[in-house]
């Protein structure tokens, strides 16, 4: 069972594979879309161990050459240095403007990888092997390469689509239960922002998700045809694309009051506990039914995702501090705060004009 998705973006398509055992096959693929390239495989520790084997192999069987650069997993790698160290291997290999950079890896990996495509002899061709479900669902699509500054993250980057995204989800086999989940919470993100019988079906079904090839395959799908589909209407960011950040505005500040530390919050619990803050806020607000906000916190909780700020380990910060962590994201211009609210299960929209004293009385009810 296999599912495609096609992206049109930036005067660019390419297709999205999704299915299981694509790993295996992807030599022919990449063969196939780019005939005769060399690839660099950029990876990191934690995957090489336990799925490039299964890649290089598909490679060779292929008549594909390739070298392969390995960096430290984690947020870490998206630095200047390890860019800078990536960059000069890739060039060292040889690999020309028309051979290929395979990014193969979860989003760090992507990112990473995305952005020395984008850099290498001015934008080199790459190809994305997402490895988590974050990865699968969110980051590979779009085009948003880049590398964290000291002054924040993604502060340094570039928009480079690749010529290929293979989405086997085999390899979520050996993904740790803690970052399938933190992934699962994007793929909620998708059904609340606008389809409310994907979200109904994950309530039946989520289960499944988490155990079954053939619901992760359709679930990748729908999350990477509404990405598609919302960045394809706004590239650049100017409007609808921030429906993307739902759960996004106070996640961040969590993530950023959590001092980034992973062993406290990762990325999609913090977007958890922000969907399920954005949800009530617009239950206070009278925006939507408090039946609603309850739901989206039920179903999130059901698959063990934390949903109350309270949930975060060692937490002391106040609301103050909430809402100026909030201002500080770089989201914020012209000093007002954007909220992604909601009227219902699949009703979300942006909201300019929230009074931060809203915003502040909600988040001490909160806490
Ligand atoms: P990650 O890349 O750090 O991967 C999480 C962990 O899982 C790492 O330790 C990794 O080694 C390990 N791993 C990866 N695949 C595995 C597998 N199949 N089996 C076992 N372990 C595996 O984290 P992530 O959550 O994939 O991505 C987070 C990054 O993505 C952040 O830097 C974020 O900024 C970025 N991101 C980018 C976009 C975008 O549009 N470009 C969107 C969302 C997130
Ligand atoms: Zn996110």
């Amino acid at each position: 069972h296999r599912e495609s998705v096609h992206v049109a973006l930036g005067g660019r398509s390419y297709d999205i594979l999704i299915g299981a055992g694509l790993l295996e096959e992807a030599g022919d693929h990449i063969s196939t879309v780019a005939p005769g390239a060399a690839c660099a495989i950029v990876t990191d520790e934690n995957v090489a161990r336990l799925h490039l084997p299964t890649l290089e192999k598909s490679l060779s069987k292929a008549g594909v050459r390739h070298k392969t650069i390995i960096v430290k997993p984690g947020e870490g790698s998206k630095s200047l240095a390890t860019f800078g160290r990536v960059c000069d291997e890739v060039l060292a290999a040889k690999i020309e403007r028309r051979d290929l950079i395979v990014a193969f890896g979860g989003g760090v990996v992507g990112d990473l990888a995305g952005f020395v495509a984008a850099s290498v002899r001015r934008g080199s061709r790459f190809v994305q092997i997402p490895t988590t479900l974050l990865s699968q669902v969110d980051s590979s699509v779009g085009g948003k390469t880049g590398i964290n500054s000291v002054h924040g993250k993604n502060l340094i980057g570039a928009f480079h689509q690749p010529a290929l995204v293979l989405a086997d989800v085999d390899v979520l086999r050996t993904l740790p239960l803690r970052e399938f989940r933190a992934g699962y919470a994007e793929v909620v993100k998708y059904g609340l922002i606008g389809d409310k019988r994907f979200f109904e079906w994950l309530e039946a079904d989520a289960e499944a998700v988490f155990h079954s090839r053939a619901e992760q395959i359709c679930a990748v799908a729908v999350s990477c045809e509404t990405k598609a589909a919302i960045v394809g209407r706004d590239e650049t960011e100017q409007g609808d694309r921030a429906l993307l950040n739902l759960g996004h505005t106070f996640g961040h500040a969590f993530e950023l009051l959590a001092g980034y530390d992973s062993e406290r919050l990762v990325h999609g619990e913090g977007v958890a506990i922000g969907m399920a803050c954005a949800a009530r806020f617009s239950a206070r607000l009278g925006l939507c039914a408090p039946q609603d906000a309850e739901r989206v916190a039920r179903h999130l909780a059901s698959v063990g995702l934390p949903t109350e700020i309270r949930q975060i380990p060692g937490w002391r910060d106040d609301a103050q501090a909430v809402l100026a962590a909030m201002y500080q994201d770089k989201k914020v211009e012209g000093g007002a705060l954007t909220f992604i609210l909601m009227r219902g299960v699949g009703e979300a929209f942006i909201a300019k004009s929230v009074e931060p004293a809203e915003a502040l009385g909600f988040l001490k009810d909160e806490l």
